[in-house]
């Protein structure tokens, strides 16, 4: 096989929403607010701040209001929320947040356990949500969680991701995630899946969100980098997992993704030692050690310079 490599990656940082989330440490709102800007001092491009959900069902988000309000913008950067309803797209824009993200599972059993509906009717209230933010000048993008496995239906086929991303299209949303909410995609899968998903839809910007549960994550990412997929996602220090999916770990950590990136020449625009020093602070913050190669080992850079000082 013949590589293909792209220049340049765009970065989303989804650690103070996917990460935060399944935390039993709570964060305090200026613990958020420091996270979030820190991230795009560091130059994130794309950051989800939080998630304007029940704060019953995600006590961890309960203050995404707040957090949101208070982070100081930095021009160019896009602050993005998940919500599940019009009254999340309320919360987003009362916020200032202008780009909300609707999540559909691909599997039907998935849906019912995280979201206690059908695929059909998330769809059907996703409509009024579309509808209004539309209406209300905010941007709409969509995420395929468990896209490519699921804890109870195991491999999801290829048709059913043309379906909802048909059904997102309907919507007016071409913006567009491919989740492993659950770390059951290999590389080859993502690689002919993603593949196939650019061809069928090249309208849409497609992003890849990889949880690293089974150490697949960025042998994922390469896949997706050969399949022409430039926009992936990440969370600082590896947090999140999937409360309702049994045995799920962290997201890959942001690090490891942008010093790996770093290391093949592709450009992020990213300082990937700020965003090391954040990571540290946040697994401080949580109280526990997380899935990161980079937190533990270093950069490859670090090892040289310690070689060279050595030799002196
Ligand atoms: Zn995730």
């Amino acid at each position: 096989m013949s590589m293909n490599w792209p220049e340049k990656v765009i970065f989303c940082e989804v650690g103070p929403r996917d990460g935060l989330q399944n935390e039993k440490t709570l964060l305090s709102v200026e613990q958020k607010v420091a996270l979030i800007e820190g991230a795009a001092d560091a130059g994130v491009p794309i950051i989800e701040v939080g998630s304007f959900v029940h704060p019953k069902a995600v006590p961890q988000m309960a203050d995404t209001d707040e957090v949101a309000k208070k982070i100081r913008r930095l021009p160019g950067v896009e602050y993005r929320c998940l919500v599940a309803n019009k009254k999340g797209v309320e919360r987003a824009l009362a916020s200032g947040i202008t780009k909300v993200k609707l999540t559909l599972s691909a599997s039907e059993s998935h849906a019912r356990a995280n979201m206690k509906k059908s695929i059909a009717e998330l769809l059907e209230g996703f409509k009024e949500c579309t509808a209004f933010a539309h209406e209300n000048g905010a941007a709409v993008s969509g995420a395929i969680s468990t896209a490519f496995g699921c804890p109870f239906e195991g491999k999801i086929p290829v048709t059913k991701l043309v379906e909802i991303t048909e059904k997102f299209m309907e919507l007016g949303i071409t913006e567009l995630s491919m989740s492993d909410t659950t770390g059951m995609a290999n590389p080859r899968q993502v690689y002919d899946t993603a593949s196939f998903m650019r061809e069928k839809f090249p309208e849409v910007r497609w992003f890849l969100h990889f949880h690293n549960t089974r150490g697949m994550a960025l042998a994922n990412m390469v896949a997706g980098l050969n399949a022409g997929i430039i926009r992936y996602d990440a969370s600082l220090a590896g947090l999140g997992g999937c409360p309702f999916a049994p045995g799920a770990s962290g997201n890959v950590a942001s690090e490891d993704m942008l010093h790996m990136l770093g290391e093949m020449g592709i450009e992020t625009g990213i300082d990937l030692d700020r965003m090391i020093a954040l990571a540290r602070q946040l697994q401080q913050w949580v109280g526990h050690c997380t899935d990161s190669s980079v937190l533990r080992a270093g950069k490859n850079s670090d090892l040289i310079s310690r070689t060279e000082a050595k030799k002196q």
